[in-house]
């Protein structure tokens, strides 16, 4: 539930959010010191009037383009992010000298944590990077399916929903029955907080958030 997530999981929650309800990718991140602190917050951007190239407005790139590095221990920050990093955003990370990566959920169509261990370049900077999974990659991957399913609805393929499908088939399955009444897109026009989106999201998940 909502309120079992942290306050830097909350924060990185609700920049996703605010990207659903732009029409972007939802995929929100928030960049913490040592102490807890937040420094910076943000989320994907690709479709917001203004954004020049779509395709690379992602939340954590566009939170290390705005970091000035010169202010703080770099090393000791702690970036949250609601998706796990595609190639841009671990290849930003690893050149922006962030050391400390937490991520909701798993992405098996372009993540990228696994350079950690493939990379020997990345593997030498010795990145602490942690899965949050369980409830929180339930929801992130129940919302981005549901931004997928409208995709696929408009021609660009089901590709991604099917690699969803294969680490958490009860999220996809969640997804589809809100689509069917469009649910997401009711509570984004209603302006309700996400907290009551998240929780709305696992209780139809029922017993399928663990998978
Ligand atoms: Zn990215």
């Amino acid at each position: 539930m909502w309120q079992s997530l942290s306050p830097e999981w909350q924060t990185a929650f609700d920049e996703a959010w605010e990207a659903f309800r732009n029409g972007c990718i939802p995929i929100g991140a928030a960049l913490f010191d040592e102490n807890g602190g937040l420094l910076i917050r943000d989320h994907n951007r690709g479709a917001e009037a203004g954004t020049l190239n779509r395709l690379i407005s992602h939340a954590e790139a566009n939170i290390l383009r705005r970091l000035d590095t010169g202010q703080y221990n770099v090393r000791a920050l702690v970036l949250y992010t609601t998706m796990e990093p595609c190639p841009m955003c671990m290849g930003t990370i690893v050149m922006s000298n962030i050391r400390h990566i937490r991520y909701a959920a798993r992405d098996p169509h372009c993540g990228s944590v696994h350079w950690n261990d493939d990379d020997p370049y990345i593997r030498g900077k010795q990145i602490e990077h942690i899965l949050e999974g369980g409830e929180a990659e339930f929801v992130q991957l129940c919302i981005q399916s549901y931004y997928e399913l409208r995709g696929a609805e408009q021609g660009r393929g089901d590709d991604v929903l099917k690699q969803f499908g294969k680490i958490n088939a009860g999220a996809v399955a969640a997804a589809r029955a809100l689509y069917r009444d469009k649910a997401l897109d009711a509570f984004a026009e209603s302006g309700i907080p996400f907290s009551q989106v998240y929780d709305e999201i696992i209780r139809i998940g029922g017993s399928n958030t663990e998978k």
